[in-house]
C-alpha cells in the first residue's frame, strides 16, 4: 500500500482541512493563522512544532504584506520541507552502504506493540532485495512471541536468525549474531531488542551491555541505532521517543503504522523536537510496505 492511499483513506489530511478553512477567504490574515494551527495542532504536529511553523509562516506574511489563500498550501509545503530538512540533512535513495562500515550493525529499540519486529523483518527484506546479506539478532529475549515472530520473518524473508531463545542473555544473542556476520562477511547485522521502557534502567543497562559486546568486535558499533515509533498513537510517540531517548542515544527514526491514518503530522513535530532524523516510514503490515522517507514525497502525501 503506498502512503498517499493509507493517508487518503482518512478524508481528513491538512489539505483537506485546510481547504475547509480559507472557504470565502481571500487574505491569510489573523483568522486563518489561528485555523492553520488548530489543524496543526489536530494532525498531530505537536504544539511547539506547530507554533515554529505558525511564526515562520507569519514572518513571510508580514515581510510579503498581502498573501492570497491560494498560496498558503503551497507557502506551508514550503516551511513543512524546510523544517523537516533541518534534520533529514539528505534523503535516502537507495540501501547503499558506508563501504568501512561491514558489517552495518542496526540496533532496533521500541516499545513493544509499536511494529519493530515487522520493520526489522521488512528491513531485511529491502536489504536482501537490494543485493546484501543479512543475519538477524533476537535480542528481545524478554517476550517469547518476539523471538518467535523474527524467527518466522527470517523464514518470510530467508536470512538467518541468532536465537537463544526467550529468558537468555541477549548481549550473548547479540555477540554470536555480529560474530557470525564478521565470521561469514555479511553486509548488515541487525539486532531486534527488548522493549520494557517501564523498567528505564533495566533496559539501558541491557542495552549498554548489548552495545558493549557488539564494539568487541567492531569498535564504531552500533552504526546505526534506530527507534520504532507507531505514527498512529500521536502525541504517545513523541513521549516515547522523549523516554527513549534517557535511555539510549538515537540516531534514526522509522515511524510505522502511517497507513490508515491522516495523523502522519507526527513525522514532522517528532523530528523536529527529537532532531533526529526519519529515516523509514511504515505503510502497512505486508513485507514491501516500509519505505525510504522522503521528504518532499512525504509531504505531497500529508496534503493530497
Ligand atoms: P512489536 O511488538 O513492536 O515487535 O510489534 P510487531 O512487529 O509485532 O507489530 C505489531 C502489530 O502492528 C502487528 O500486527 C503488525 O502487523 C502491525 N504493524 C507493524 N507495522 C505496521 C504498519 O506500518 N502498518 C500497519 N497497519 N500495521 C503495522
Amino acid at each position: 500500500e503506498s502512503l498517499d492511499q493509507g493517508l487518503q483513506k482518512s478524508s481528513e489530511t491538512i489539505f483537506s482541512k485546510l481547504s475547509k478553512a480559507v472557504v470565502g477567504k481571500s487574505t491569510v490574515d489573523e483568522e486563518v493563522l489561528d485555523e492553520l494551527e488548530e489543524i496543526l495542532i489536530t494532525s498531530d504536529v505537536g504544539v511547539d512544532t506547530t507554533i515554529k511553523i505558525i511564526n515562520r509562516i507569519e514572518d513571510r506574511v508580514a515581510r510579503d504584506k498581502y498573501v492570497n489563500t491560494q498560496e498558503l498550501d503551497k507557502l506551508l509545503r514550503e516551511e513543512i520541507i524546510n523544517l523537516l530538512a533541518e534534520n533529514n540533512t539528505q534523503d535516502l535513495l537507495d540501501f547503499e552502504l558506508p563501504a568501512d562500515k561491514k558489517p552495518y550493525v542496526i540496533m532496533v529499540v521500541g516499545v513493544n506493540g509499536v511494529g519493530k519486529t515487522t520493520t526489522i523483518g521488512k528491513l531485511a527484506s529491502l536489504f536482501k532485495n537490494a543485493g546484501k546479506s543479512v543475519v538477524l539478532g533476537a535480542a528481545d529475549t524478554f517476550r517469547a512471541a518476539a523471538v518467535d515472530q523474527l524467527i518466522l520473518w527470517g523464514k518470510r524473508v530467508d536470512v538467518p536468525v541468532v536465537s537463544h531463545g526467550m529468558n537468555t542473555d541477549p548481549a550473548s544473542v547479540a555477540f554470536d549474531a555480529v560474530k557470525q556476520a564478521v565470521d561469514q562477511k555479511v553486509d548488515v547485522v541487525i539486532i531486534d531488542t527488548a522493549g520494557r521502557l517501564h523498567t528505564k534502567v533495566n533496559l539501558m543497562n541491557e542495552l549498554g551491555k548489548i552495545k558493549r559486546v557488539m564494539q568487541k568486535f567492531i569498535p564504531d558499533a552500533p552504526h546505526e541505532i534506530l527507534l520504532v515509533l507507531d505514527g498512529s498513537t500521536g502525541q504517545n510517540a513523541f513521549i516515547q521517543a522523549k523516554e527513549f531517548s534517557k535511555v539510549t542515544e538515537i540516531s534514526a527514526l522509522a515511524v510505522t503504522k502511517l497507513d490508515g491514518t491522516a495523523k502522519g503530522g507526527v513525522v514532522i513535530g517528532i523530528s523536529d523536537q527529537m532532531k533526529i532524523p526519519v529515516k523509514y516510514i511504515g505503510v502497512g503490515e505486508k513485507m514491501t510496505d516500509l519505505q525510504l522517507f522522503n521528504r518532499k514525497e512525504f509531504v505531497d502525501s500529508l496534503f493530497k
